[in-house]
């Protein structure tokens, strides 16, 4: 009798998590977390671990991400996953712009995330210069394991709704780094999901 006498207690907010008090925002941010879609986007070595996340072994699918969009407007998630050059920033900027809002960065490595190794003029030092990041994955290249912590740090803060406040009071990206995590020899333990 927990629930009702809760509620002769405190009224309906003595109902902590349930359907008849949860707010329609929380419900579409919810949803939203479980249902991101990647844009098809791979721009080099990296995009090989990427490929490895989304199959039999680590099973993107359990995150409801098993679908890579070959259009960037199916899609609300941009995994860079690889270095950017210089002649590829203007067509990942447009790829970006092509896609759903809200929409998500993820920047996958440390070629991505700074230009790396690759410190001269043909390479981006950061895909910060052309779109909002809102996480970082370091390794290079980052394991499976790394990138389905920086999926799962993403999505924690789409549930929150923090990142949509921020994006709407900034128009920046969140700008989470994650640790790497080092490849092992089983998948990763999802705990509740
Ligand atoms: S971080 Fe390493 S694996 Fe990824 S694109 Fe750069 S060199 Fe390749």
């Amino acid at each position: 009798m927990g629930i009702v006498n809760d509620v002769l207690d405190d009224g309906l907010g003595g109902l902590t998590h349930n359907v008849i008090t949860g707010r329609i925002e929380d419900l579409v941010n919810w949803s939203r977390s479980r249902s991101s879609w990647p844009a098809t986007f791979g721009l080099a070595c990296c995009a090989i671990e990427m490929m490895a996340t989304g199959a039999a072994h680590y099973d993107m699918s359990r995150f409801g991400m098993e679908v890579f969009r070959a259009s960037p407007r199916q899609a609300d998630i941009m995994i860079v996953a690889g270095r950017v050059s210089q002649k590829m920033a203007p067509v990942l900027r447009q790829v970006y712009d092509q896609m759903m809002e809200p929409k998500w960065v993820i920047s996958m490595g440390v070629c991505a995330s700074s230009g790396g190794m690759f410190n001269n003029y043909a390479i981006v030092q950061g895909v910060d210069q052309i779109v909002p990041v809102d996480v970082y994955a370091p390794g290079c290249p980052p394991s499976p394991e790394t990138l389905i912590h920086a999926i799962e740090t993403l999505h924690q803060k789409i549930e929150d709704g923090e990142l949509m406040k921020r994006r709407s009071a900034t128009g920046a990206g969140a700008n989470i780094h994650v640790t790497e995590i080092p490849a092992g020899p089983t998948p990763v333990l999802l705990g509740s999901r």
